[in-house]
């Protein structure tokens, strides 16, 4: 109930001041002046510009039959008149005494300039007023805004114009309004500095009753010397009238100076930057409007000194007020107060604006071509009118969306945006397209200083960063990072109780890391509280201000269905990879029974040369050296049988792990020695050209003698396979910069460059020797790289087709206590 009242007195305040307002305004366009200037000084006024038999410097002593000695009766006196009127003016001048003349009366703003400029500024005061307190009713500071907004509105507006006499009730409120406003004006921007950020001090309300009271006491007794003076220009409360409004202006200027003076010690005070940045804008406001005002015309006006700039360009000063005051509002959520909701108030009065404007722009153009071209003034309003239907709703629309776009963004791209980043999402085909979309997304909705989007990482347990902007500090730390600490209630945030608007819930959870990275938000993706798949991590907003409620809604909404991509994703992924790993096993399981094909076609050539020669040797007429030869044939194919069983062996070894070292000091050049001789009788077989380069001193590694004659035999016996017409082998050994180094060189059919980088991997095979008659299970290369892995190796080709292939190995030599690997 009480707050149906309060807000049924601020309409009917509003409603007023408004009405007083535009009567007043209207006023201005009919507001008399002398043909001629005049002002005064102490107590006697002066002609300021010759005019017919006036001269400059002529006392004026009477207007209309009144006696008159100062600029401000002059101008009460005529006020009553209208443009037009014809009335007598005394003067005295040195020479002929006194002489009257037919003074006719002339419009007072001979442009329109300054009545729009006023308009516009008071209503603007207004229309701020009203969006204040519309906005937050019950706050102290808010009301005490909205007094003091509409209450200058009413001082601009009703600057004097036209009265009447007599019945005219109306001119006299105007007049008298004008006085009280510039009263109450100044006590209630007092009031508001007092309680805006925060309330003053328990001992400043007494002296502010007292004020009020005083103020009363006053208003009463200036509204009846004003209305009496108005009444009966020739009366000695005319003089007390002018003390009064002299006062008036004192008044409101101590009240500027003094509120200014509290804002500036209260911003002093203040430590907290928020608040701080809340009250900038209102400095800025006072400082930039109301100085002006200050010094060009109440100053001039309080001293009678003469006006520096023109009135309408002063009232434009105090226009910055408002504006910055709505900027505060606005953006920085001064008050606290609900933007969202109460929009409405914002077209409403930004069409008003429009419409006035309309109507001023109308209003000049009619008049001005009446004056200029004579045309009936009547045939534009009619214009007008069609116009205004015709425009108007479209107009509304428009502003409707500027204003919403404008202020509310975070309202109006709600809506949109969720519908945006839910298509956007979808269309990602990679996580860092759904990391940029969330990115450029939150970005423009919610401007902040750093963004960073997370998701876990493939294994699950950790967090990578998808995209992020301004999160370096993240980035370096985000390996520390665990999925699990993401776990949160749904829709509860993790933050810290100064990154967000008070009233908001939040999980504080991750306090210590929150401050160390600098984050101010982690929107958890989750679906529940057990499964988190990312989140969305923000710095502070780039505004400075908190996280509000409508913010968070609008991350909560981002977040879910950018849980729901990343989901998507992963189970694409997890699909994807099943497909791989089930390829690759297809592909494992041809590979082994191709390789059990070749190696037993292999096994078979060596075995059948034993058992054919073996036979041979039965026959008991064989000669001694047949039988030699016969033997070292069923030998050297023993050989060759063991190497191939020993690879299959070895490289089972390595796939399961199992394959082990050991080392010893091992000689490489004896090593070399016995595989050449090994692998002498098929060098001969073959009939290879061979060129054997051992170096002369021993060269140790710590090698394991078994691994490195697999090494070494593997390589041998692949130039005698790969080299069908130039059979060329070149083996040597040599120390190299406390290296020792092997190389093993044919001049066979050589390996294609893209080939180069496949040899060494399991089961390959270059598509030449899959064709040709040269058998291999593609095992050979591979387990002499991780031979030479482990004994701290390195193995590098050159090869070129047609050409040959030279096979360099280099292990570090050994040295006493080295101990290069242990497995
Ligand atoms: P395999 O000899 O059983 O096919 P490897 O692993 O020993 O398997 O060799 C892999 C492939 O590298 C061979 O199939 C062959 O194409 C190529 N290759 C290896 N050594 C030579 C060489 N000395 N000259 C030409 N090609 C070679």
């Amino acid at each position: 109930m009480v707050r149906r009242h309060k807000y049924i007195i601020y309409f009917v305040f509003a409603l007023t001041a408004l009405a007083i307002g535009v009567s007043a305004v209207s006023r201005l366009f009919i507001k008399a002046d002398l043909p001629f200037d005049y002002g005064s000084s102490r107590h006697e006024s002066f002609v300021e510009s010759d005019f017919a038999d006036f001269s400059k410097g002529d006392q004026i002593i009477a207007v209309d039959g009144i006696p008159v000695e100062s600029a401000y009766e002059i101008e009460l006196i005529i006020d009553n008149k209208l443009p037009g009127d014809i009335i007598p003016v005394s003067l005295a001048d040195q020479s002929s005494g006194t002489k009257t003349l037919q003074a006719t009366l002339v419009n007072y703003y001979d442009d329109n300039l300054f009545i729009i400029v006023t308009a516009i500024t008071g209503f603007a005061f207004w229309i701020l007023g009203v969006f204040v307190i519309g906005s937050k009713p019950n706050d102290r500071a808010a009301v005490l805004l909205f007094l003091t907004l509409v209450t200058f509105s009413v001082a601009i507006l009703s600057t004097s114009g036209y009265y009447g006499r007599g019945n005219d009730w109306i001119g006299y409120v105007d007049r008298i309004s004008h006085v009280l406003s510039y009263l109450w004006g100044s006590i209630f921007f007092l009031s508001f500095m007092m309680n805006f950020p925060y309330k003053a001090h328990e001992k400043a309300r007494l002296p502010t009753y007292m004020m009020y009271i005083v103020f009363s006491a006053i208003s009463i007794f200036s509204s009846y010397a004003c209305y009496v003076t108005l009444r009966d220009l020739n009366t000695p409360w005319h003089e007390v009238n002018e003390i009064i409004w002299k006062i008036c202006e004192m008044v409101l200027f101590a009240s500027l100076i003094t509120g200014t003076l509290i804002l500036i010690i209260k911003y002093l005070k203040i430590t907290d930057a928020e608040t701080k940045r809340k009250i900038e804008w209102i400095f800025w406001g006072m400082a930039l409007g109301v100085g002006p005002f200050i010094i060009f015309w109440l100053v001039p006006n309080i001293f009678e000194l003469k006006y520096i700039i023109r009135e309408e360009f002063i009232l434009t000063f105090l226009l910055v007020v408002p504006v910055s005051f709505a900027i505060a509002v606005v953006k920085y959520h001064v008050l606290d107060i609900e933007v969202i909701i109460k929009r409405s108030l914002v077209y409403f009065a930004l069409v008003g604006i429009l419409i006035f404007i309309y109507f001023e722009v109308i209003y000049i153009s009619s008049n001005y071509f009446e004056k200029h071209l004579g045309y009936e003034s009547k045939v534009f309003y009619i214009l007008a009118a069609i116009l205004i239907a015709l425009l108007l709703n479209p107009l509304r629309l428009k502003i409707k969306s500027f204003v919403d776009k404008v202020f509310y963004r975070e309202k109006y791209a709600f809506d949109k945006a969720i519908q945006k980043v839910t298509s956007a999402t979808k269309e990602c085909h990679t996580y860092e397209e759904i990391g940029k979309t969330l990115l450029e997304e939150i970005n423009l909705l919610i401007p902040v200083k750093s963004l960073a989007i997370v998701s876990k990482t493939l294994t699950g347990d950790r967090i990578r960063i998808l995209s992020q902007n301004n999160f370096d500090l993240l980035q370096k730390n985000i390996g520390a990072f665990r999925v699990k600490n993401l776990l949160s209630r749904v829709d509860l945030p993790f933050s810290l109780s100064q990154k967000v608007e008070p009233g908001i819930l939040f999980n504080n959870k991750l306090e210590a890391i929150l401050k160390r990275w600098q984050i101010a938000l982690i929107i958890p993706l989750s679906f529940d509280s057990s499964e988190t798949v990312g989140a969305i991590v923000m710095g502070d907003k780039l505004s400075g201000m908190r996280y509000s409620q409508s913010d968070l809604q609008l991350l909560n909404t981002i977040a879910s269905s950018a849980a729901l991509a990343i989901k998507r994703m992963e189970l694409q992924e997890k699909l994807f990879m099943e497909e791989i790993e089930l390829e690759k096993a297809n592909e494992l399981s041809e590979l082994k029974s191709y390789f059990v094909a070749s190696v037993s076609h292999d096994l078979k050539t060596p075995l059948s040369a034993i058992k054919i020669f073996s036979e041979l040797l039965q026959n008991e007429n064989i000669t001694k050296e047949k039988s030699r030869e016969y033997l070292s044939i069923i030998e050297g194919e023993t050989e060759r049988l063991k190497r191939m069983i020993d690879n299959v062996l070895n490289f089972s070894k390595i796939e399961k792990g199992l394959k082990q070292f050991n080392f010893s000091k091992l000689n490489l050049n004896e090593a070399t020695n016995v595989v050449m001789e090994r692998m002498n009788y098929e060098l001969n077989m073959q009939k290879f050209k061979i060129d054997k380069s051992i170096s002369s001193e021993p060269i140790y590694i710590n090698g394991d003698p078994d691994a490195i004659t697999s090494i070494l035999e593997n390589l041998i016996s692949n130039s005698i396979k790969y080299s069908e017409k130039n059979k060329y082998l070149r083996v040597s050994t040599k120390r190299l910069n406390g290296n020792a180094e092997v190389i093993i060189e044919d001049a066979g059919r050589g390996i294609s460059e893209s080939n180069l980088r496949n040899i060494f991997d399991p089961f390959y095979r270059e598509v030449s020797a899959e064709k040709s008659s040269v058998k291999g299970a593609g095992l050979g290369l591979a387990i002499v790289k991780n031979i030479v892995d482990a004994h701290s190796g390195n193995i590098e080709v050159q090869s070129e087709i047609g050409h040959g292939s030279k096979f360099h190995i280099i292990f570090p030599e050994y040295k006493n206590g080295n101990n290069n690997t242990d497995n």
